[in-house]
């Protein structure tokens, strides 16, 4: 049994850091175990041009203490004010100023979601764009409301969209590069087995959708901490997606999306979306990839087939998880004395959860 893994230091392929005092307490957690991260658009406003990228990247930068090394890349919001023109010019990186990507979220699906198309399917003339210079679309790929603007059940979202819109979306644009983000369903995780390939359809993992499944969701009343979208789903998903991770496929990578919210927020009676893992994501996969033996998979899906997908090297560091128990006690607090608890804390968490990783000082 191994008891200690070196691996080049991750790569986070979903990352939100949001804005001001909070993205200044929660970037330089991610950038001490991640040596970089494609960052996530939906900030307020939403980001919809090269130059709120640019002025965004500075931002982050800022926040990453000096002596470490951690490249955001940076992404833009697929909302209905997106123009083809400033993809191309992101994706061409004039100035130095290079967007590796396009977000697409689905209508009144999570935060900050609500500019984007009813369908992906209507960013025509995006879509041609991006299939012509190769920008690479990032799908939340949820269905939340049908036709009649009635909500879905949530539960059946992502396979709804598996099922229907994805399809034709790739049939539409045979050569759009894709990235179905969080995988969470038995459905979308066998689309992917059958039709994944490396650079053209690939696919993010979460470390909550590998730990958990809705008894935990549902353990000893709502966990409040583990209310995302996608919604953790069933033992069988889990164990579904587990099964996936430990082929070692090269079009599988990490991408935490560690989404953090202010604690009134989170604990509100309706709780925000997104569960805040950046302090702990890293040691979650390092023991679920050892739950299910498959440590020796776990350096390609952390740290070299996230870089592979956005055309960026693989860090030239590396960083060192040892098998020692401990556990998150204290929130992050932020500047403004806001706290900010992580998944798996002792107080909000499912209560005394251990984690069996740690990252080396
Ligand atoms: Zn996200």
């Amino acid at each position: 049994m191994a008891e200690s893994i070196t691996i080049k230091k991750p790569f986070d392929s979903h990352l939100h850091v949001r804005q001001g005092a909070m993205l200044r307490a929660v970037t330089p957690i991610s950038a001490a175990k991640f040596a970089g991260a494609l960052i996530m658009p939906n900030t307020e406003p939403p980001i919809e041009t090269v130059e709120q990228a640019a002025a965004y990247k500075k931002e982050v930068l800022a926040a990453v203490p000096g002596e470490i090394t951690f490249e955001p890349l940076m992404s833009l919001y697929l909302t209905k004010n997106l123009k083809p023109s400033e993809i191309e010019k992101g994706f061409a990186g004039e100035n130095g100023m290079k967007v590796f990507a396009v977000k697409s979220y689905p209508y009144g699906a999570t935060t900050n979601s609500q500019w984007g198309y009813r369908s992906i399917l209507e960013a025509q003339d995006v879509l041609k764009k991006m299939e012509e210079i190769g920008m690479p679309l990032l799908l939340h790929g949820e269905v939340h409301l049908n036709d009649h603007d009635e909500e879905e059940d949530p539960y059946d979202a992502e396979r709804m969209f598996i099922a229907d819109v994805l399809p034709r979306l790739l049939e539409t644009y045979p050569k759009l590069k894709v990235s179905l983000e969080h995988m969470s369903s038995a459905e979308a995780i066998d689309f992917m087995e059958k039709n994944g390939e490396a650079g053209k359809l690939v696919t993010t993992v979460t470390p909550h959708h590998l730990m958990y499944d809705r008894r935990h969701a549902f353990s000893g009343g709502y966990r409040a901490l583990l209310h995302c979208k996608p919604l953790i789903k069933t033992a069988h998903d889990r164990e579904r997606l587990r099964y996936m991770v430990k082929k070692g496929l090269p079009f599988v990578s990490a991408g935490t999306d560690s989404a953090p919210h202010p604690e009134a927020k989170k604990f509100s009676s309706c709780c925000a979306f997104g569960v805040f893992n950046a302090p702990v994501a890293l040691e979650m996969y390092a023991q679920v990839f050892d739950e299910i033996g498959a440590l020796d998979k776990l350096e390609a899906f952390l740290s070299l087939n996230g870089p592979q997908f956005f055309g960026v090297e693989p860090s030239t560091e590396t960083i060192t998880l040892l098998k020692k128990d401990w556990q998150v006690t204290e929130p992050v607090v932020t500047e403004e004395d806001i706290k900010v608890w992580s998944v798996g804390d002792a107080k909000h968490g499912l209560g005394n959860e251990m984690l069996h990783w740690q990252v080396q000082q």
